[in-house]
């Protein structure tokens, strides 16, 4: 019979197609074509197909072949979702590599590639908004299993939710999620991605395609005026615009709807929508960019061919050396060449004032795709660029746009650690993945920074890159000169605390404040104390969730965790001995700023951490408030050090160095180089020579002579040295497998038993399981196990398979299949 023979086709005629899921299993599934379907089906088109029990996705067609899979009967593909192709075999490659590196699953990796509307599922559905920042603070423990649950999955059905929370009625925390901003509700498949359109209006055949023809249209009108007008604004605007509004035409003649109505009966114009964008369009004229300094020349020059001769340069250039004005160059080559280029920035880094400058040069040739765009201008980012445009600017989400031909890649402020992922998989590097991604292309890439990476250093020293240096400042500015206060000096008096300020650093912002010029404070707490402390015993109150003590809060006057955003009250006596003297220790942002106000009660303070730049344009406001000089000193955390630029900055002060010297990390060297360096040079920018001071008590510590030299050179050479002689990046590969579990002897249990696995197969490279620094954190118990191998490719290739292999004997452990086990390769 017909039927049975449609559901029962013999395998060997099929036409198949492999399809790409937005779920964590590793390949591609495989569907039979319906035979309908089979022509107008190709590589990268979106369709509709059933996974699992009930579930529909949209996935993407990467193959079509005719042979038959060995699993199970396959399903058929359900209906076409869109018949332009979504992804170029570029992207696909890119996926492939990255799940491999990063020891994830290719579905893992399209999920945090594709904009979430282009990545549907048939019921309603919720995800995690482009504005969520991520921190899970000041959630309840519902709203916290929901978002954590959606930054694993990427989106969740409200079945799934009722399974997480383990009960039926889940809208009130739905609700209250939205109403945070956190998520937002997936619309239904069809009405997904809706394009703006306007309504227009252009000339029916033959008119259309012979305009000699268009007299006998002017007679067809002439006995109506308007008619006539309407016809008249038509052709003097179809001469200038690429399609013609038809308020465009009411404006211009004077004439409402009917009139285009009555000519659409004559057969003269006709109706119909035109798509246009929803990105702002720029049409202002490019503007001129400020000449090269002979400096800049020569590096220009030096980046050329160093360029020509290797597949990535590193462009050395202190801060106010003008890379950007380089890069600008660079990518204006590129797009003579038809090709695209791709500029990356850390997120943090993206502020107006980078992206106005930009948009200034590029006009409508750059597309910006930050996370403040919302999903549908996300989605036309991404169309944007598949139909060629020729310059993108974003953070690291970028690298995923189905670009057609790449040129150039620039990874601007390449050092920075936001550059990498943390969570969810794939936990990549985007510095590392768009040099992958410029060899696909077969293009170049450009790594700029005033404080190189020690593994981006060492490739252009062993000349895997090119390097070029830039040391000069544009304009002639010079650098800031670096004093460190020693706060040992004069001693507190006895039983007094540390004061917060030295008073070298009290007097030079005295003299900046005198002089109508600016400040910037760092310190690297929010908060306005971060311990506690019993003054008897040393009791601290502590999370009752995580293994971190408590930060004062004084505006909210309570205490929260950073970890888990719990709270609780000071307690008026210790539990610990019944001592009632417990003290406020150590100094944060919110104090600093408290306590300037009583040295300095006129000065205007600003703070900018990630506790004022909560609400969305609270980031833009700060820096607009301290760059138009309505704010004379500003303090803040490491987000004072990103890419700003500032004219009247005098004094940049670092409130207390040795938190970031003694961090227990074996990168804790270079972040506090590249942060005091980067704070550095703010200073100073414009018109006189700024002035840094560094505030600590081990003032002999080697890295800070080196950032008062500002030589990168002897702290690269001493460091390195460490690195080698400790078996660190960039001479070997470091794999950190974190497990957690919230009880802590099964994590015990399975940490110890994929030990013993690796330490089976690969000897004394695997190390662990240890206790990380925040040993708990939600009440989940974590290990950690690292695994460090030489730079030997079969090698790391054969651990990463061990490394899986091991995970998947833990989870077949009795109770143990609950643990949650995290990869993490190249760790920052
Ligand atoms: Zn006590
Ligand atoms: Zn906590």
């Amino acid at each position: 019979m017909e039927t049975s023979e449609r559901f029962h086709p013999d395998p060997a005629t099929q036409t198949y197609a492999d399809v790409l899921l937005p779920v964590a299993i590793a390949k591609a599934y495989t569907y039979i074509i319906p035979e309908e379907m089979i022509p107008h089906l190709a590589f990268g088109h979106q369709v509709e197909v059933s996974f699992g029990k009930n579930k529909r996705y949209a996935g993407i067609v990467v193959d079509i072949h005719r042979n038959a899979p060995g699993q199970s009967q396959p399903k058929p593909i359900l209906s076409i979702i869109d018949a332009r192709p979504l992804i170029t075999p570029y992207q696909l490659k890119l996926w492939q590599w990255m799940a491999g590196y990063y020891c994830c699953s290719i579905g893992e990796v399209m999920n945090t590639a594709m904009p979430s509307n282009l990545k549907l599922a048939s019921e309603t559905r919720i995800s995690l908004s482009p504005l969520y920042d991520h921190s899970f603070e000041g959630l309840s423990d519902k709203e916290f299993l929901v978002t954590e649950a959606l930054s694993i999955q990427g989106e969740l059905s409200l079945d799934e939710i009722r399974d997480i929370l383990g009960q039926k009625t889940i809208y009130p925390v739905i609700h209250q999620l939205i109403e945070k901003r956190i998520i937002y509700l997936k619309e239904e498949m069809q009405t997904k991605f809706q394009p703006k359109t306007v309504a227009c209006v252009r000339l029916q055949e033959p008119y259309a395609s012979r305009p000699e023809l268009l007299e006998e249209a002017f007679e067809l009108t002439s006995r109506s005026v308007k008619q006539t007008d309407a016809l008249l604004a038509f052709v003097q605007l179809v001469r200038t615009e690429p399609f013609v509004r038809k308020q465009a035409v009411y404006d211009m003649a004077q004439v409402d709807h009917g009139v285009i109505k009555a000519m659409e009966k004559k057969g003269i114009l006709e109706s119909y929508e035109q798509e246009i964008s929803r990105l702002p369009g720029y049409e202002e004229e490019a503007v001129e960019i400020s000449e090269l300094s002979e400096a800049q020349e020569t590096a220009l020059a030096q980046l050329r061919k160093q360029l020509e001769e290797h597949p990535a340069a590193l462009l050395h250039g202190v801060t106010g050396s003008g890379k950007t004005r380089l890069y600008v160059e660079l990518i204006q080559e590129t797009i003579r060449q038809g090709k695209q280029a791709l500029y990356l920035l850390p997120e943090i880094a993206l502020t107006t004032q980078i992206i106005d400058r930009l948009q200034k040069v590029f006009g409508d040739q750059i597309a910006v795709y930050h996370s403040r765009l919302n999903n549908n201008e996300r989605v036309e980012v991404w169309r944007s660029v598949l139909e060629g445009k020729p310059v993108v600017l974003g953070p690291r989400s970028s690298l995923f746009l189905p670009f057609k031909e790449l040129g150039l890649v620039v990874v601007d402020e390449e050092h920075d650690n936001s550059y990498k992922q943390q969570d969810p998989a794939p936990r990549y590097n985007g510095r590392d993945t768009a040099i992958y991604l410029a060899r696909l292309h077969e293009s170049k890439v450009i790594l700029g920074t005033a404080t190189p990476s020690l593994e981006s250093y060492h490739n252009a020293k062993t000349g895997k890159y090119g390097l070029v240096e830039l040391f000069e400042r544009f304009g002639g500015l010079e650098l800031p000169e670096v004093h460190i206060a020693d706060l040992k000096t004069p001693p507190p008096p006895a039983g007094a605390p540390q004061p917060i300020f030295s008073t070298q650093l009290l007097d030079a912002l005295r003299e900046t404040l005198e002089q109508k010029e600016q400040a910037i404070l760092f310190q690297n707490r929010r908060g306005y104390a971060p311990v506690y402390r019993c003054t008897s015993c040393g009791w601290t109150q502590q999370c009752e969730h995580c293994d971190v003590s408590l930060t004062y809060h004084k505006l909210q006057n309570h205490l929260r965790c950073h970890y888990c955003g719990f709270r609780a009250t000071q307690v008026p006596a210790c539990p610990a001995c019944g001592n009632r003297d417990l003290r406020l220790q150590g100094t944060g942002t919110e104090r600093l700023e408290d306590d300037l106000g009583i040295h300095f009660p006129d000065a205007r303070i600003g703070r900018m951490d990630l506790d004022t730049v909560r609400t969305k344009h609270a980031h833009a406001r700060i820096i607009n408030d301290f760059e138009e000089h309505r704010l004379d000193i500003l303090v803040g955390t490491q987000m004072v050090t990103k890419g700003l630029d500032f004219d009247k900055v005098k004094i940049v002060g670092v409130i207390n160095a040795d938190q970031l010297l003694h961090f227990p990390d074996f990168r804790a060297n270079e972040r506090a180089f590249q942060l005091l360096t980067q704070v550095a040079g703010r200073a100073g920018r414009k018109g006189s020579r700024g002035k840094v001071i560094i505030q600590a008590l081990q003032t002999f510590h080697p890295v800070l002579k080196d950032v008062i030299a500002g030589d990168y050179k002897d702290f690269y050479r001493r460091e390195i040295e460490e690195r080698q002689a400790f078996k660190y990046p960039p001479f070997y590969r470091l794999i950190k497998i974190t497990l957690k579990h919230k009880i802590p002897e099964t994590v015990n249990r399975a940490a110890q038993h994929l030990a013993i696995y690796l330490k089976g197969r690969l000897d004394q490279r695997a190390i662990g399981p240890a206790m990380p620094y925040v040993s708990r954190v939600r009440g989940q118990y974590l290990l950690d196990i690292l695994v460090k191998l030489e730079r030997n490719n079969q090698l790391i290739h054969q651990s990463k398979e061990w490394i899986l292999e091991g995970i998947r004997e833990v989870h077949k452990l009795e109770g143990c299949s609950g643990v949650r086990v995290n990869v993490d390769v190249d760790p920052m």
